[in-house]
């Protein structure tokens, strides 16, 4: 099949001919339809975050089921699916909490010598890799997919959308009512926008420095934007909220947008970060702010039970609750993937997605 292939920090994927294994027991090889452009696995290309090369990345995707192994029950050939990339084990304390993305059992889970380029073995990203035609994935880390979902729409879901979603419905459990605001306006940062605003959030501020970012979160149902650009957001947002926000969002990914998010927070409020903040770095926060009691949690993968959520999530959509198509902006094939990295960089799109035969 073709893939594309990392070889190192900061060099151009390749499109080279990758050997993929059959399934064994409790695995699906799935044929890729669609692939979401995420901006994490720009973190890895760029080297913000360790893995080894070659690598074949991409996390974000929805397929065809071509062949299943033994014992799989809950997808069949011929079935559309959703792939999440957490493979957990439902067993391990956090499965059995209704926390699969937190599995302890993760890491050994991992599938490390079922690709093969040139002969040598080589690890999967995220266990998918969904930057190929074809990907050998866990059974249960498929969902399958209702009609009416297109796939491109189906790839998403299985990360921007419930990663931003999630963060709100699933991590934070905001109450009707609250004020929330929210650091970047990309893939992700929309989509905690409208997953704030099926919540029920009272206000929504969306900050962000860019001008088409900032009128693309008004669509999702900001009720404020902030420039960054031009404005002190922190004392911006605790202007406009009379001293904070009950709840601030971070979805770019760096220590100083996440103490500005935890700036934005009243008294009591929580600041949740869902961006990927670079392993090297380290946040600061005052140690008197502790005493209002706010507070500051992550969030991974917007707390995703899989196939409890993203049915619903796909359902939302379907009845025009929910946007998504409304995310994708461009549309690539896999060998445009480094333009569309390109494009991704220079802040053009909401989100592209690579689609395949
Ligand atoms: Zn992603
Ligand atoms: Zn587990």
């Amino acid at each position: 099949m073709k893939a594309a292939v990392m070889h190192g920090v900061n060099q151009p994927l390749t499109i080279e001919d990758v050997e993929v294994d059959e399934p064994r027991q409790g695995e699906v090889l799935v044929k890729t339809s669609a692939s979401g452009v995420c901006h994490s696995d720009l973190h890895f290309m760029e080297g913000s975050y360790p893995t080894q090369t070659p690598i074949v990345l991409g996390h974000e995707s929805a397929g065809v089921v071509e062949k299943v192994g033994e014992g799989v029950v809950n997808v069949k050939p011929g079935d559309r699916v959703v792939i999440a990339f957490v493979t957990s084990c439902s067993h391990c304390a956090n499965c059995v909490q209704g926390k699969p993305h937190l599995c302890d059992n993760t890491g050994r889970l991992g599938r490390n010598d079922r690709l093969k380029l040139n002969g040598q073995p080589m690890a999967q990203f995220a266990n998918m890799s969904a930057f190929a035609e074809y990907q050998l994935v866990s059974a249960n880390a498929c969902v399958p997919v209702p009609d009416g979902v297109p796939m491109e729409v189906a790839a998403l879901v299985g990360c921007s959308v419930m990663t931003g979603v999630g963060a709100v419905s699933n991590t934070a459990k905001i109450p009707v009512g609250s004020t929330v605001a929210v650091i970047g306006a990309g893939g992700v940062g929309l989509n905690v926008i409208q997953g704030a605003k099926l919540a029920g959030a009272s206000r929504i501020i969306a900050v962000d420095l860019l001008e088409n970012k900032l009128a693309a979160a008004r669509d999702f149902g900001a009720t404020d934007v902030v420039d960054a650009s031009s404005d002190d957001a922190v004392k911006k947002v605790q202007e406009i909220t009379s001293g904070g926000v009950d709840y601030a969002f971070e979805a770019i990914g760096l220590a100083k947008t996440a103490e500005q998010c935890f700036g934005m927070v009243k008294r009591g409020g929580k600041a949740v970060v869902v961006g990927m903040i670079p392993v090297t770095d380290s946040v600061n926060l005052p140690g008197v702010s502790f005493l209002q009691e706010k507070g500051i949690i992550g969030s991974f993968y917007g707390s995703t039970r899989q196939t409890y959520d993203m049915p619903w999530l796909m359902e939302l959509y379907r009845q025009k609750r929910l946007k998504i198509d409304e995310l994708i902006t461009k549309r690539w094939k896999l060998d445009q993937i480094n333009e569309a990295y390109d494009s991704l960089k220079q802040g053009e799109v909401n989100r592209s997605v690579l689609l395949f035969d």
